[in-house]
């Protein structure tokens, strides 16, 4: 079927990654032999005790901040309802376009991005200044149209209102770099199966800076034992921790060649779409250097988006219509809404995220079965 010998193409590295191979060796023994309770004082508990702490220490170098600073979570979605959680009683502003988990809270108030997907800080600067906001939430970069938020401006502008800032970094971790201090960032949430790591562990880290005094505000989500410093409590993952420090450091080992590869791979496949199929659009920006480098999200004109994805899957290419949390919602994307999309021109849309193990032979094979399967979906 495909000029390839895989069962199948992957394209939706925005709904999940594959684990790299060390991850797995690196998680196996705290799955087997290694199988001890943190807490427990004799070997097998101190042995796993550590490999947390040295996964926290190697999340708090990735991202300059203490290992005190940082709390282990089952996820992204646990990390930003802690945020909200946290700050249950306070003013809370994000973009448009957050995901699920930040816009759906309860006390937020949302402000709309550029066309492009990307926030206007004069306009966040302006806004800050009139409102009494206490609490600004962006995302590092935007899981379906790939957009990456000028996160410095953002902070500096927070800071300079006395509001407190947090960065859903979800979605960018694996290839931008971040500074939480040299950002002003206050609050930063992650996931370790966005960047080749196992699903159902994350972190949140909550900026500990006496000046700042946000420890005032830290509540637990959930009440129990003293894991977490008493603020996260039950027994932690252990293989799942062990395995998002594994990710962190090979994702830094290939972290400047995994770029360039899918840089170059998904401007390729960009061209090829644009010249060879009619009536198609990109949604987000054209500014290539500030989307997310396995990214592309087209509207192809008449053509239903959910008929798109299901033929390409029964022909070996899995992407997505969206965000995997929105996938056959039957609704059109928030996110494409906000940058100004028709209902229609929402829902005739489909996102392709490339990841590093994808080749050239790949995308042709891809790029020659959207063609047919947009102009089949287009005659009938
Ligand atoms: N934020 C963003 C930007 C995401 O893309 C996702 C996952 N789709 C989440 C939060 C939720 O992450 P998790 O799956 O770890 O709960």
């Amino acid at each position: 079927m495909n000029k390839t010998d895989k069962q199948f193409i992957y394209l939706d590295n925005s709904a999940t990654t594959p684990l790299y191979p060390e991850v797995l060796d690196a998680m196996l023994p705290y799955l087997t032999a290694s199988y001890g309770n943190p807490s427990s004082l004799y070997p097998l508990g101190r042995k796993a005790h550590a490999a947390i702490e040295h996964t926290r220490s190697i999340i708090a170098s990735l991202i300059n901040a203490s290992p005190e600073e940082i709390y282990f979570t089952s996820g992204a979605t646990e990390s930003n309802n802690w945020v909200f959680y946290m700050n249950a009683d306070k003013k809370c502003l994000c973009t448009a376009i957050e995901h699920a988990s930040v816009i759906n809270q309860p006390n937020i108030f949302t402000f709309n991005v550029t066309q492009e997907g990307f926030v206007d800080t004069s306009m966040l600067d302006y806004t800050l200044m009139d409102n009494p906001f206490e609490l600004v939430s962006t995302m590092l970069a935007n899981n379906e149209i790939g957009s990456i938020q000028d996160i410095q401006t953002i902070g500096e502008i927070c800071h300079k209102h006395n509001v407190k800032y947090h960065v859903d970094a979800t979605q960018g971790l694996c290839y931008l770099p971040i500074d939480v201090k040299k950002s002003h960032i206050d609050y930063l949430s992650a996931s370790a199966h966005k960047i080749h790591g196992p699903k159902g562990v994350g972190f949140l880290y909550i900026n500990k800076d006496e000046n700042k005094d946000i420890s005032s505000d830290i509540t637990p989500l959930m009440y129990g034992g003293g894991q977490e410093q008493g603020l996260r409590p039950g027994t932690e993952n252990v293989a799942g921790i062990v395995g998002f420090g594994k990710a962190i450091e090979v994702m830094m080992q290939r972290r400047e060649d995994d770029l360039q590869k899918l840089t170059k791979l998904r401007n390729y496949m960009h061209y090829q779409i644009m010249n060879t199929i009619d009536d198609v659009e990109i949604n987000g920006t054209y500014d290539f250097d500030r989307r997310l480098p396995g990214n592309l999200n087209y509207c192809f004109a008449d053509i239903k988006s959910d008929e798109l994805v299901e033929m390409l899957s029964e022909k070996g290419i899995y992407c997505s219509t969206g965000s995997a949390c929105h996938n056959g919602s039957g609704k059109p994307s928030h996110v494409l809404k906000a940058i100004g999309l028709t209902d229609k021109q929402a829902m005739s849309s489909v996102r392709f995220s490339l990841g590093p193990d994808l080749d050239k032979t790949d995308i042709d094979v891809v790029v020659q079965t959207v063609i047919n399967c947009v102009y089949t979906l287009r005659k009938y």
